[in-house]
This record gives structure tokens, sequence and C-alpha cells, in this order.
């Protein structure tokens, strides 16, 4: 027996070619061949994520809990613009000098120019390959990732052997054999990523430096520029929170696992505006709600976690101190390791800061407290979560092999998720059936999405609730016609009852509305 925990039971591309078929994601331009790093939402995926982001407002922004101070949270929304005035990047530090493809190492913390890094590829008597990363020109360091090799395949260190190759000519499922040059345990390396990752384009007829522009890499920072007109034109004092959803671009280098690294996506972002001496409250609470909240919406097994990130892995804005971290999520493609699906960081002063600063009202735009009496620029912190990683996450949880049911799979999404809340059949297409089905969908659609369908034997009609996840279907049979009641199936449990048809829409509120 090992105490390592469980890895998804099924194959990410069973997972992938269940969602082109019931259109849940489709490649984006497909019949064009598609294009990397962009999918779009089929009708089934787009009510999955829409009910996601309607969840997310609706617990963050519209209905939030109590703060630490036993007070209702005060959050207020904004949509601001994809393309902005470019300053705004320069400000945040998107612009910089940084246009190299860089690579990380998790377990060293070291970064190296990826075309810079050569490997060293061995030959294990089992034919297994592994690789040794050392630096261009950089001899010592050679000799050194041999003599790892060969004391991994236990023999003379012969440089003969060996290959030497790019580390950027590597297929992406290498990179879990690389002992990085400064590791001690193989796969540690990221893929590549450039350090300006922003899409770039023009406003106006003219295509030249002056009517450059970005598409936005973040949504933070429309609510940062926005700091002060929200003050100005609402009732809201520190501490409170301005969230958005949103796309965002990022010219990522290497797009790959489905929708999980893409090159547009969106965001749930949420700058929270805190007294600079009171993160070590607001972190802590946001950290463990932000947490609550995936495990709420179904996230409930042991694929989620919660990694807090050490000191020297902080980004440039966070603060020392209250602490980054991650919520993460045992995806297919990551098991045994887990990927990112929100961060939750104290980002402190720095972009508000930086906009005083770029905007040349300086120390005269600090927030001023008129319970402290006392002027600051605030802290923030931003839990700052991916609406596709999420969905992704939450289709990945659902994913249910069933070989009992003729579908062969059940999405056993949330109920408050659920793409379709209930599907509605006519037992027969006759008999006067399909139009007391169709009523009762006229009457359920109002508030809950729901499939009217008379076609095909019940057993197939099932199987397709079970691919979308529909949690209930309604059947309308001949003892309907005598009696009022219907056969309500539940997807999870497969039990049957009968109900009467009135108690119909109560039975899902109790159910779904919870
Ligand atoms: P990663 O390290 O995986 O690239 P990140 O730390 O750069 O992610 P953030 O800048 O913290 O990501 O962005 C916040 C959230 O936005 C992430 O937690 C993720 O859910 C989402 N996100 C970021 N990049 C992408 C992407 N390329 N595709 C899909 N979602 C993304």
């Amino acid at each position: 027996m090992t105490d390592a925990p469980a890895a998804p039971v099924f194959r990410m591309e069973d997972l992938v070619a269940l969602c082109r078929r019931r259109g849940f994601v489709f490649q984006s331009s497909e019949i064009y061949g598609g294009i990397n790093g962009f999918w779009d939402y089929g009708p089934l995926g787009t009510a999955l994520k829409r009910n996601l982001k309607d969840a997310w407002w609706r617990d963050m922004v519209a209905c939030p809990p109590d703060g630490p101070d036993g007070r209702p949270l005060s959050i207020v929304g904004l949509d601001s613009t994809i393309i902005a005035n470019p300053k705004v990047w320069e400000a945040s530090g998107h612009v910089g000098g940084f246009n190299d493809p860089m690579v990380d190492c998790r377990e060293s913390k070291a970064r190296y120019r990826a075309d810079h890094l050569m490997v060293l590829v061995g030959a294990d008597d089992d034919g297994s390959r592994r690789m040794v990363g050392f630096l261009e020109g950089d001899d010592a360091g050679r000799e050194k990732a041999g003599k790892s090799l060969a004391k991994y395949e236990k023999r003379e260190f012969d440089p003969a052997n060996y290959a030497i190759r790019p580390f950027t000519q590597l297929a992406a499922t290498d990179l879990s054999r690389v002992l990085g040059p400064d590791a001690k345990e193989p796969g540690s390396l990221t893929e590549p990523r450039m350090f300006n990752l922003m899409f770039e384009s023009h406003a106006g007829a003219i295509r030249d430096e002056d009517s450059k522009v970005y598409l936005r890499p973040e949504t933070a920072q429309g609510i940062f520029v926005n700091f002060q007109n929200v003050l100005d034109s609402t009732r809201v004092r520190v501490p409170f929170g301005i969230a958005q959803i949103g796309k965002a671009f990022r010219n990522e280098v290497t797009p790959r696992n489905f929708t999980f690294r893409s090159r547009e996506f969106e965001q749930m972002e949420i700058e929270f505006f805190i007294r600079p001496d009171e993160a070590e409250t607001w972190y802590p609470f946001w950290r463990d709600l932000r947490h609550a909240w995936w495990r709420s919406i179904g996230l409930t097994g042991e694929n989620l976690v919660l990694r807090e990130h050490d000191r020297d892995e902080l980004a440039h804005y966070a603060k020392e101190g209250a602490g980054t971290c991650d919520i993460e999520y045992r995806f297919p493609f990551t098991a045994p390791g887990f990927g990112e699906l929100e961060g939750v960081a104290h980002r402190s002063d720095f972009d508000l800061k930086r906009h005083a600063e770029f905007t040349g009202k300086g120390e005269k735009s600090r927030y001023f407290d008129q319970e402290r009496n006392e002027r600051y620029f605030p802290h923030v912190i931003e839990p700052s979560a991916g609406a596709d990683r999420g969905t992704l996450a939450v289709l990945c949880e659902a994913y249910t092999p069933d070989d009992s049911r003729p579908s062969g799979v059940v999405m056993k999404f949330h109920p408050r998720l659920a793409p379709v809340k209930a599907g509605i059949f006519p037992l027969v297409n006759k008999d006067g059936m399909p139009e007391v089905a169709e009523k009762l969908h006229r009457e359920l659609r109002v508030k809950y999405a729901c499939e009217f369908d008379p076609k095909q034997s019940i057993g197939k009609r099932y199987a397709r609730m079970d691919e979308a996840g529909a949690p209930y279907c309604f059947t309308i049979d001949s003892d309907t016609l005598a009696d009022q009641t219907v056969t309500v199936r539940e997807r999870d449990t497969l039990s049957q009852e009968r109900i009467s048809i009135d108690r119909v829409a109560t039975y899902l509120a109790e159910r779904i509305d919870g």
C-alpha cells in the first residue's frame, strides 16, 4: 500500500473527446485546422462556464459573506476595456525590456534563458531516457551533468555515450525527465515562457509606434486605474473590493493541456483594498474564503489543494510576510502534480503607487482615511482566478466513467453548475404525453435550464442527459395522464420515484437553489 493520493481515473483524451462530441469545448476555427491556444465553448460549455462565473459574481460581489470583522464585505463590480492607454502597461511593469524565453526551476528557484539551456541525454538499460540540464558554454556544469547521469545509469561517464540537445528542442512530454542544473529531483523545470507575453495591435488608421496598443494580459490593471473613479462615484471606503470578470490575453510560448494554458482566457479578479497594517488579517481571510468557495461548487475531493508560496517564490509586487498562495487542482495532465486555478496574493501598494508615479499625481493621490484621519496608499489582497481553468477543473471533477450506464460516463456536476438542470421526456411521442411534457418544460425553463427531448428510446435519452450532467430527468408516461404524477430519475444514485407534477418546480428548487 502507498500513501500517495490516487490520480484521476480517466484519460484526458476521453474528456476532450466528450467535450467535442457533446458541445462543451471546440477548437477555435476548427474548420480551418484550428489555431493553437484558442478554444471555443459550445452550447453546454457556454452554459457551464456562465454558471461558474455567475456563482462567483453572486458569492463574491452581489452577496458576499461577512469579513473578519463580522461586517458584510463591501465589493463592487467593474467592466473595463481590453485595450487601454499603453502607459498603463508601462506603469504596471508589463512593458519591460524582457523579451526572452525563460525557464524557471521550481525546486532551486533558479531562472535560465531557455535558449542557453542544454540537455545531456542518456539511455538507461531499460531504454528510458534520463536528461540532465547544464548551461551552454559551462564546461564544469556539463561535467557535473555527465557525472549525475552516470550515477543514475550506474556506469562510467564517457561523453561519447551521450547526446547533447538544446532544451528548446525537447518535447513537452520530456520535461518530467529532465534534471535541472541546480536541482536534486527531475521534473522541476518549467516550460520556456517569454517575459513579454503581451499581444500587440494598433489603434487608429496609422500603424506606427505611437498607435501601438496591447491586449490586456490581466484584468487587474483596469481596476487599479479606476480606483479613484470608484471612490468618487460610490460610497465605498477601505476596506473594500472591486471585482471584474473579463478576457485576458497572453501570447503563451507553449499553449497546451487543452484550455489550461490558452492565449485568450477569462479571469475573475478582485482587488481588495485594505489599510497597510491589516494584511495579516485579510490575507488569510481571502485565502481561506477562496479555497472554501471552490469546494462549495463541487471540487470537494483531494484533487483540490492550497499551496502557500515560499518566500523566494513571491512575485515582484508581492509583499513579504503576508504571503501568496495558489489554489491548485490535480488535473489528469498534471497528476501526480497540481496546476494553478487561482492565486491569492498580497500585492502591497505596488500598483497604486506606480500609477501615482506614472500619472504624475504622486503622493497627493493617496487615499484619505476619514476614520483614522490619515493618508496612505491602500494595500491590496488579490484573489485572481481563471474562469477557463475553473471550468476545466469542474469538467475533470465531474467526469465519472461508469460501465453500467449506456453512456459509459456520467458528468457529476454540482447541481448549481450543471449546464442542464433537468431533462423532460414524454415516454412515447404520442397519446397526449408530448403536450404535457412540453407544458412542464415551458414552466420550468423560466427558472432552470431544461431540455425537452421526445425522441429515441428512454435509455438513450437518459444517456444523453448523463453526458450533459443533468442532475434530474422527469418522464411523463400514461400514468401521468391518469394521476398527475411523473417519474423523477436522479443522476447520481439512479433512483427513481414518482412525484406529483405540481411538485416538480419545488423539487428542483430544493435541490438546486439549496
Ligand atoms: P501560470 O503560472 O500557470 O502561467 P500565472 O501565475 O501566470 O499562471 P496569474 O498571472 O496569477 O497566472 O493569473 C491568474 C489566473 O489566471 C491563474 O490562476 C489562471 O487561472 C489564469 N490564467 C493565467 N494564465 C492563463 C492561461 N494562459 N490560460 C488560462 N488561464 C490562465
